[in-house]
């Protein structure tokens, strides 16, 4: 299935459809990915999230993608991951889908792709959510984000591709080792010097 595409870069650089940002549950903006889109989408986009009275954990609400619409970029789909560290009954050790942390993550991924659908997104772009400040363990993230965007996908024509955005080389080798057994495509996002990005 090569409707995943493993991207190693900036998810404001992507020219899709939608990118999905981790956001955090005020969705006022913060650090890391959240601030990278805010100031690539501009002040309108917190002007209107101001007005949405937040989102819960687990959940997503799209906005319009403002200034990143000049890249090509309709939608902005903010998704709140969870704190890694917050089930009071884990220790860490459990396996996969024990832990309420890993089903909230789950959700992020269903719910901001059934929105991405909803809306008509044919190509959709995820950072990995939950795996900077929030601190949740990468290759438990990312067989996460690959075995729900998999899931998914199988299920739904929309989006046709997906790409699943690392920031870093090293969280770009641990999605890799958990794609490997998959059909995918895999890039790097290069930044052009005349400020225009594109894939390679
Ligand atoms: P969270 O609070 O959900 O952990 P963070 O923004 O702290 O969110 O981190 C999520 C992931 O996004 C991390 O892997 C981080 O390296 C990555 N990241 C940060 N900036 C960008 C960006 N501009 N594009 C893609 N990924 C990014």
């Amino acid at each position: 299935m090569d409707r995943i595409e493993l991207v190693q870069g900036d998810i404001t650089q992507l020219s899709v459809d939608g990118i999905v940002n981790a956001a955090n549950s005020s969705l006022l903006g913060g650090g890391g990915v959240d601030g990278a889109i805010h100031r690539a989408a501009g002040p309108r986009l917190l002007a209107l999230t101001r007005t949405l009275g937040g989102c819960p954990t687990g959940q997503a609400r799209i906005t319009p993608a403002f200034d990143l619409e000049a890249r090509g970029i309709r939608w902005i789909i903010h998704t709140v991951g969870p704190v890694w560290g917050t089930d009071p009954h884990a220790d860490g050790t459990e396996r996969l889908g024990y832990r309420q942390e890993d089903n909230l993550l789950a959700q992020c991924y269903v719910n901001a792709l059934e929105l991405a659908a909803t809306h008509g997104c044919r190509t959709v772009a995820f950072p990995s959510i939950s795996t900077g400040v929030y601190g949740f363990p990468i290759r438990r993230a990312a067989e996460i984000a690959v075995g729900h965007v998999r899931g998914f996908l199988a299920r739904s024509a929309v989006p046709e591709r997906v790409a699943l955005v690392c920031f870093s080389a090293a969280d770009a080798d641990v999605y890799r080792e958990v794609l490997e057994p998959l059909d995918y495509r895999s890039s790097v996002l290069v930044e052009l010097p005349s400020g225009g990005g594109d894939k390679k």
